[in-house]
């Protein structure tokens, strides 16, 4: 086969092989790395409702990870999906209320992070040994909370790698940060900050290009690399999911090969869709990718009016992993659809970072036909989950309800029927005050284990172990600081002198 390279979507840097782009994470000009081309499914449709979630993972990441060999995908598929889900099928395709849910959060956290990264650390680490690297890698992370958890159990216990993560001390679920403060493993580092999100951000992207910093890791053979996704190697397994839907779809008979079906997807920082844009370039036969905002509609306006603008009031809502101004992987659809152009992307990228805003050009406009996007309030998230229940007794968090409010406007609005995928991104469990308040059955926050039992109760299922065990785990993380010493703290946890 063929070798596939990447290349940073900013410029001209030489292409890099697939596993010096997972293990750098970013490009050197502060570019997102890219595959040069997005090589074509070289299966059949009509082969997918034979296979199982691994050996689609397999067929779909040995396509773009061309320089491994396929017994260390293989390796690294089986250590991922092998046992790790509670679920069996790992993403199970549930029909209720006339739509297809596609649940991606069976895994260790409970929220989609984990279709990534119970993989990255297994590809980066094969990563480095491709790459003749013997330094320790050092994950470093901000979360707004579902990231860092499933950042933290990926690479727990994984030798050769460290992973430290920074959390708002006030600005995450009490189950995400129990989740966090409880994580075992003597290779995780736990800090919440005082500060918010954009606090903690700002703080490990200082560090991240910090030259002083990285010289004395250097010195006692460490390395930063990244978990966000950013990193291509979270993007590349999320193709998955997309072809595995679709051969649900025609296993059992709800389509046929062909067939074309929409896709809508809780979006944030663009990685979970962008993967879907992936799977329709590589010929899955998606009609629209509906792209979902809560009331932080960043990305309705741009493909609304082609202008991108984050200067605007910042809503905190009850789908936090979505509240976010600036969506990162955005600049890989404004790479692609501009038709490969990165001078024109690094233009745009330097106008947000000067000004907060870009407009992108009409032509590049005509690139984004793939989606069709929408938003949804506090109401119309809350009323989704209220209907869905009611309607079908199926418990959506509400993350997954924004797309299933969006899905539902969009189809009243265009007439289209086509069958659809509703992109299920977390588990009700992970936020049972707001999914309880939204039926009208609602409790008190102070005591999230028992609201969880509330659900299990309403849903008729069961607490998933993950919640169940958070309250036996001891806490194991109880560092916190302030956003002028998170260099300290890393430094003292690193053994590296105070610089
Ligand atoms: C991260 C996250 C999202 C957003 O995904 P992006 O890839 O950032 O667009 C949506 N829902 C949940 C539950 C998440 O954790």
């Amino acid at each position: 086969m063929n070798q596939l390279l990447y290349k940073s979507t900013r410029g001209e840097e030489t292409p890099a092989t697939s596993a010096r782009a997972v293990l750098n994470g970013l490009a050197g000009d502060g570019g997102l790395y890219v595959p040069v081309e997005i090589p074509r499914a070289d299966f059949a449709l009509t082969e997918l409702p034979a296979m199982s979630y691994a050996q689609t993972a397999l067929r779909v990441m040995r396509l773009f990870l061309t320089d491994y060999s396929d017994e260390e995908l293989q390796r690294a598929v089986q250590a991922a999906y092998g046992d790790k889900f509670a679920d069996p099928e790992v993403a199970p395709l549930v029909n209720r209320s006339g739509a297809w849910f596609l649940e991606l959060f069976h895994g260790p956290t409970l929220a989609f992070k984990d279709m990534a990264l119970t993989i990255l650390p297994h590809l980066l680490v094969t990563a480095a040994q491709k790459c003749g690297e013997d330094r320790e890698i050092v994950i470093l992370t901000a979360t707004s909370g579902d990231t860092g958890k499933a950042a933290l159990e990926g690479f727990a216990g994984v030798a050769g790698t460290r992973v430290v993560v920074y959390f708002p001390e006030h600005g995450v679920s009490s189950i995400q940060k129990r989740q966090m403060t409880t994580q075992e493993g003597e290779n995780t580092h736990v800090i919440g900050i005082v500060g918010n999100f954009d606090d903690a951000q700002a703080g490990v992207k200082k560090m991240l290009a910090d030259k002083a910093l990285a010289a004395a890791m250097a010195a006692r053979r460490q390395m930063f690399s990244s978990a966000n996704s950013i990193n291509i190697g979270r993007l590349i397994p999320q193709v998955t999911y997309y072809f595995y839907a679709y051969g649900r779809l025609l296993a059992s008979g709800e389509a046929r090969p062909g067939e074309e079906v929409n896709f809508a997807v809780p979006t944030g920082n663009f990685g979970n869709i962008l993967a879907g844009y992936y799977a329709r370039c590589m010929g899955l036969p998606v009609r629209k990718l509906i792209c979902a905002s809560n009331s932080n509609k960043v990305l309705f306006d741009f493909f609304a009016t082609g202008i991108y603008d984050q200067n605007r009031e910042f809503f905190t809502t009850m789908s936090p992993s979505m509240d976010i101004l600036v969506s990162s992987n955005l600049e890989r659809l404004l790479y692609h659809a501009g038709g490969g152009d990165a001078a024109q992307t690094a233009n745009l990228m330097r106008s947000l970072s000067a000004s907060g805003r870009y407009r992108v050009p009409e032509s590049l406009r005509e690139g984004l036909d793939a989606f069709s996007s929408g938003f949804a309030t506090e109401a119309e998230t809350a009323l989704a989950i209220k209907d869905v229940f009611e309607s079908g007794r199926y418990v959506m968090d509400p993350h997954t309800a924004v797309a299933f409010s969006v899905w539902r406007h969009y189809r009243r609005q265009t007439g289209d029927h086509s069958k659809t995928v509703i992109v299920s991104t977390a588990s009700p469990y992970k936020f049972p005050a707001d999914v309880l308040a939204s039926i009208g059955a609602g409790g008190d926050d102070r005591d999230p284990l028992a609201l969880a039992e509330k659900i299990a109760v309403l849903a008729g299922g069961r607490v998933p172990r993950a919640v169940r065990e958070l309250g036996q785990k001891p806490v194991r993380h109880r560092t916190v600081c302030r956003k002028e010493d998170m260099e300290a703290v890393l430094r003292s946890i690193l053994g590296l002198n105070s610089g």
